[in-house]
């Protein structure tokens, strides 16, 4: 079955993202688009993820909870968990590894917690765009702990990018399951036997991906999960 997807979305949690990148108004937009399975990526932090959720409860879009965790080498590592809770436990860490540098909004942008009835309810205190003091192998380990599928993310763009921030991309078995960005290229060894995600990484409420993506899983996002936990589980390529 084809089930269209956008599994990379930033909400107005992460400084980088639109004010109106509210929970309820992304999820809508999603609806809008025809998706049937997004995920929420902010910045090292789930905190945005229940409100996300309840407006995919309301819109009839599926919601998998997740997070963009960087790494101490600056790669950035998408974090997909099979709850709420399990996200906002693995949040709570990845939080904890960040710099003591706090926000400075005019310069960074908002970082704005969204509550019930997706009304803000606060803010956070620490940049969320610094990378944590983790290394890339600890993310992983950190993110499979809680249940969840670590996944490089746009391996193929900029210097967050696997490629860029470690020089190359690690062969397989390492990372059997990766996000390549549309429309920039990628070596083909870096992708050669993964599976591979291709998402919007929107910071704007247009960006969103439109009916562009399908996994070949049922429209939840408890199969999606299912399908991403079996890909990383491989051992060998396809
Ligand atoms: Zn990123
Ligand atoms: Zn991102």
């Amino acid at each position: 079955m084809a089930t269209y997807c956008d599994l990379h979305i930033h909400s107005c949690l992460s400084p980088c993202a639109d004010d109106d990148m509210t929970p309820w108004n992304l999820v809508g937009m999603a609806r809008v688009k025809g998706l049937d399975v997004i995920a929420l990526t902010d910045h090292n932090t789930a905190l945005n993820t229940p409100e996300a959720a309840a407006a995919g409860e309301a819109y009839g879009v599926q919601v998998i909870p997740g997070m963009e965790v960087t790494s101490r080498e600056e790669v950035h590592m998408l974090g997909y968990f099979p709850s709420v809770r399990e996200a906002l436990a693995a949040g709570e860490e990845v939080y904890a590894h960040l710099p003591d540098v706090k926000n400075q909004p005019a310069l960074f942008g908002n970082q704005i917690i969204v509550g019930a009835e997706d009304t803000p309810s606060g803010t956070l205190e620490k940049l969320l765009i610094n990378a944590t003091d983790l290394s890339v192998g600890e993310v992983c380990d950190l993110i499979r702990a809680h249940g969840g599928v670590p996944v490089p993310a746009h391996i193929n763009r900029g210097s967050n990018g696997m490629i860029g921030a470690l020089g190359l991309m690690p062969f397989l078995p390492e990372y059997p399951v990766v996000e390549v960005y549309p429309g920039v290229a990628c070596p083909a060894y870096a992708v050669k036997g993964r599976f591979v995600l291709h998402s919007s990484d929107a910071h704007r409420l247009e960006d969103l991906q439109e009916r562009t993506f399908t996994l070949d899983a049922l429209p939840t996002a408890g199969d999606v999960m299912r399908l991403l936990r079996a890909m990383d589980g491989r051992k060998s390529g396809i």
